[in-house]
């Protein structure tokens, strides 16, 4: 029983020193990103030099998203718990994706009823959003992006589905696992991770379909609330 207990401390303490050096950093990274878009907007700035800007916007966002994503690790209870359109929130997610789906040929198509589950709008975003990260990635050829949002009796459901690369039964079981990514360099492993824990932590579920070389399909359910 001391050994759980002087584990779970060291835990703690591990996920306080995460969370408060994630946040510290922070803050020079949005500096640095509002100076860098500063020079980015000025005008008369040759198209090889704003090509350079470009690139060190995506690296930032790319570092704030991998901070994001430890940091709720960290700290998986959300603070504020809100009442959310769920339309809205896929509006939302979908804005943010525009950008990296266009680079990527990616076709996006969205639809959503309106109706309301309870959540923190940022958690939220998140778990959208490393979703459709992942479909766009694992379309490198292009292809289409679908999300959608509908009512099914007691639940909100969103389904996201692309025409992807699929995974196997191997990928399949290990997806979620901290540092589980097949992406090299360019994965962290930590999207799914907090995709799960998000989703628990607003006692919803994830049902995840995939085929190897047709795309995959997951869907996320959220009990609904009622308005307020
Ligand atoms: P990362 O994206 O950094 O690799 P994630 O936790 O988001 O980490 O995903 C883990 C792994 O799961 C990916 O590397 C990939 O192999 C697989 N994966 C996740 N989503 C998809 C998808 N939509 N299609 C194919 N593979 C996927
Ligand atoms: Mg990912």
């Amino acid at each position: 029983l001391l050994d759980e207990i002087i584990r779970m401390e060291k835990v703690e303490v591990v996920s306080h020193l995460a969370a408060s050096i994630s946040h510290e950093v922070r803050n020079p990274l949005t500096t640095t990103r509002g100076f860098l878009q500063l020079a980015n907007e000025s005008e008369g700035i040759p198209a090889v030099q704003k090509g350079y800007l470009e690139v060190a916007l995506q690296e930032l966002d790319r570092a704030e998203s991998i901070i994001r994503d430890y940091l709720t690790f960290a700290k998986p209870v959300p603070e504020e718990i809100e009442v959310l359109n769920l339309k809205k929130e896929i509006e939302k997610s979908i804005n943010i994706i525009e950008p990296l789906a266009n680079m990527n040929i990616v076709k996006l198509f969205s639809e959503s009823e309106t109706c309301y589950i309870k959540g923190n709008t940022g958690l939220v975003q998140q778990v959208l959003v490393n979703l459709l990260k992942n479909a766009i990635e694992a379309m490198p050829s292009g292809g289409t992006l679908s999300i959608t949002g509908t009512v099914e009796k007691t639940v909100a459901k969103v389904t996201i589905t692309d025409e992807g690369l699929g995974m196997n039964k191997w990928q399949l079981q290990r997806l979620g696992e901290p540092y589980f990514s097949t992406k090299e360099i360019k994965g962290t492993g930590l999207g799914m991770m907090v995709v799960f824990r998000v989703i628990e932590s607003m006692n919803g579920s994830i049902n995840i379909e995939s085929e190897l070389g047709k795309g995959t399909k997951i869907s996320l359910m959220f009990p609904l609330s009622s308005f307020a």
